[in-house]
């Protein structure tokens, strides 16, 4: 990358950062309780070592299975802390479990058996360098748009966090959601508090701390954080524009 282009990568990460310091402070809550996932996909592993090296920034965001095996390969020399955000198809669990600090998007008991027994396979044939336990947030659709992927709040949810609990190879962590895209900034703000209110209920259901809510991207994360986001999820405020594939 160009000096002048990693400067203005830096310079975005920057006020990313700070409007982020903002929000948490005015919602009263701490900093090391909301960690930034700098969404990389359709932007060069280049530019991910520049914000790795030049800013210290260490959470990654990908969507796509092969995309981000091909930057996690290149970028190997660096400490980072890789999440999948993206759609999991269950014939390609296999290459998702084991290989990310968090998989934040489990919307199926298929899924997540699947996920399961890559980590734990029955003949014990484990991949080399991968987790044994995965971790993982269970996707709800928020907004119950039939497009959209993610378990429907209510019966649904709660079947399959009670699946997921139950996997030896799986921890669940908490929820994650999208808003329905046009729904951005403050509009997006009921469906953070619906997720909250959620994950209230179902650590009383399953009687176990659920510490993550994953929401909130560039245009509605400082909404997310006052409704209790642990991890936001943002791309085009740091990166720029995606171009498409
Ligand atoms: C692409 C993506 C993001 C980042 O969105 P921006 O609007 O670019 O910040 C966040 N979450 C998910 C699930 C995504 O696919």
């Amino acid at each position: 990358m160009l000096e002048q282009e990693e400067k203005a990568l830096c310079g975005r990460l920057e006020s990313v950062r700070r409007r982020l310091d903002d929000a948490v402070r005015a919602s009263g809550r701490k900093q090391e309780d909301v960690t930034l996932v700098a969404v990389s996909k359709f932007h060069p592993a280049a530019a991910v070592e520049a914000l790795a090296r030049l800013a210290g920034h260490a959470v990654f965001g990908e969507s796509y299975v092969q995309e981000a095996q091909e930057k996690q390969q290149a970028l190997a020399g660096l400490a980072l802390s890789w999440h999948f955000i993206g759609h999991v198809q269950s014939r390609k669990a296999r290459d998702v479990a084991g290989r990310f600090a968090l998989v934040h998007t489990v919307d199926s008991e298929k899924l997540a058996c699947k996920l399961h027994q890559a980590v734990q396979p029955p003949d014990g044939e484990q991949p080399e360098g991968a987790r044994t336990v995965q971790d993982v947030l269970v996707q709800v659709n928020i907004g119950c748009e039939p497009q959209k992927s993610g378990v429907a709040a209510g019966d649904g949810l709660l079947r399959l966090a009670d699946a997921v609990a139950g996997m030896s190879g799986l921890r669940l962590r908490g929820l994650m959601c999208m808003p329905p895209l046009t729904c951005q900034g403050e509009e997006a703000r009921p469906y953070f508090a619906q997720l909250r209110g959620l994950r209230d209920s179902l650590e009383q259901r399953l009687g176990m701390r659920l510490p993550h809510l994953s929401m909130g991207m560039s245009h509605d994360f400082e909404q997310a954080v006052a409704e209790g986001a642990t991890l936001v999820r943002v791309g085009t405020d740091i990166f720029g524009e995606r171009s498409p594939r």
